[in-house]
């Protein structure tokens, strides 16, 4: 895709600090951390969110996240770790190529990806199983 940042990252068009690479993804630094060592999978094909990316291809950047997570984890010695992918504006995303961010925690980071709990009434309950039930 032309003028996506990330085609042009992914693909070694512009540097950006990358910590692992092969011929599906390059894992970079990103430049806005949350946390110390935050990085992002990028896959190197251009598909906007996870509704675009084939299925095989975002089990293998699952795969590849939680393999960086054990990697990064004993490199960094942090306490813990997220593993986080956003799609659609409303969701937070800010840039419209498929990504998922590797966020280290550590004790006192201060990061906050909390959420205000709510009550999953009856009402809904019967209403999402109908839905979305098997
Ligand atoms: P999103 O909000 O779309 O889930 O995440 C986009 C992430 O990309 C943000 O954490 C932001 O800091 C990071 N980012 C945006 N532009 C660049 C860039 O040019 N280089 C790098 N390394 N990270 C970027
Ligand atoms: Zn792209």
């Amino acid at each position: 895709m032309q003028d996506c940042i990330f085609c042009k990252i992914a693909n070694g068009e512009i540097p950006a600090a990358t910590i692992y690479e092969d011929e599906d993804f390059r894992v970079i630094l990103d430049l806005g951390p949350a946390s110390k060592g935050h990085a992002l999978i990028l896959p190197k094909a251009h598909y906007a969110d996870v509704y675009e990316i084939p299925e095989e291809l975002a089990g293998k950047a699952f795969a590849l996240a939680a393999r960086m997570a054990k990697k990064m984890t004993a490199a960094l010695r942090c306490d813990g770790f997220n593993i986080l992918q956003n799609n659609k504006e409303i969701a937070g995303q800010t840039v419209f190529h498929f990504h998922v961010h590797l966020i280290p925690r550590y004790e006192g980071d201060g990061v906050n990806l909390t959420w205000a709990q709510g009550t999953l009434t009856e009402e809904d309950k019967k209403t999402l199983l109908e839905k979305l039930g098997k």
